[in-house]
């Protein structure tokens, strides 16, 4: 028996300036919506000049995962734990903070002598309070390892960043059960998805037009679903390209402060004072 998602509410975006001057386009409601997603900003696309691109500098994170998925440009990592590594187009950086980590997020040193455009996302996934103390774990996945699907009349690719789709299934390890797929539909195309009932599901759309269960989730807009078995994805009228987003809702308090995700004031006061007093990471 299935049932199929229904279109639930959409969000448009806005842009904002990150880090020190980089333009992001975020949805303005999210919330425990979202949940067990905390954050997600399309980075760009952004042009820079030789020597104008930005990044972020060393900062701490806590509490949660940080998901960084390149499609134009390249970034730098280096972190805490002594991980570091290039994320180049179509590389998956997916880093669970976990008790602590300070890391810097800098465009790579070629990249920024030349410039160029930089177009990505970063998806922040929260963790349940059982795992928010975890030690930290970095995923660096190459573009190439990274499996891609593609329907049999070839209108639907699909980069299978975590989940499955089209009876291809992820490489990477998530903490709990998260699906994070970049899909492509080209114009007259469609594809049935299962999602388990009871996880929460949502498309963002960055190109085109994407009718959801026959509802149209537009370029910008975030697209929340209602629960259900599998949805239809439909593009009718236009090539439409989205990211789409599942995980179960963590119902959980949360207490956020800047660059920390718990559970409590006190926690997030422990996590200042771990930082301050450099014992976070
Ligand atoms: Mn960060």
């Amino acid at each position: 028996m299935t049932a199929l998602r229904t279109l639930r509410m959409t969000s448009p975006t806005h842009t904002v300036l990150e880090g020190g001057g980089f333009p992001v386009r975020r949805p303005t409601s999210m919330g425990s919506l979202m949940s067990p997603f905390l954050l997600l900003d399309e980075m760009g696309p952004v042009e820079w000049g030789p020597g104008e691109a930005i990044g972020a500098p060393a900062h701490p994170h806590r509490g949660f995962e940080t998901v960084t998925y390149m499609l134009k440009g390249a970034m730098q990592h280096q972190d805490s734990a002594g991980n570091s590594g290039d994320l180049n187009p179509g590389d998956v950086q997916w880093m669970t903070a976990g008790r602590g980590i300070i890391h810097s997020e800098l465009p790579q040193d070629d990249f920024l002598k030349a410039g160029g455009t930089t177009h990505g996302f970063q998806v922040w996934v929260n963790l349940p309070a059982r795992h928010k103390m975890m030690p930290p774990r970095y995923q660096d996945i190459a573009a190439e390892t990274i499996p891609k699907a593609q329907s049999e009349d070839g209108k639907v690719w699909a980069n299978v960043i975590a989940g499955s789709t089209l009876g291809v299934e992820a490489v990477i390890d998530t903490v709990i059960p998260i699906t994070y797929i970049h899909m492509k539909i080209k114009k007259g195309g469609a594809h049935r998805q299962n999602i388990d009932a009871g996880l929460n599901a949502m498309i963002y759309v960055f190109g085109g037009t994407v009718h959801l269960s026959g509802k149209p989730v537009r370029d910008g807009q975030l697209g929340l679903m209602n629960d259900g078995s599998e949805v239809l994805f439909e593009a009718k009228k236009e090539d439409a390209e989205f990211l789409l987003l599942a995980g179960p809702d963590i119902n959980e308090p949360i207490a956020r402060y800047g660059p920390f995700v718990m559970n409590t004031r006190e926690e997030i006061q422990q996590a200042l004072r771990d930082y301050q007093n450099g014992t976070l990471a």
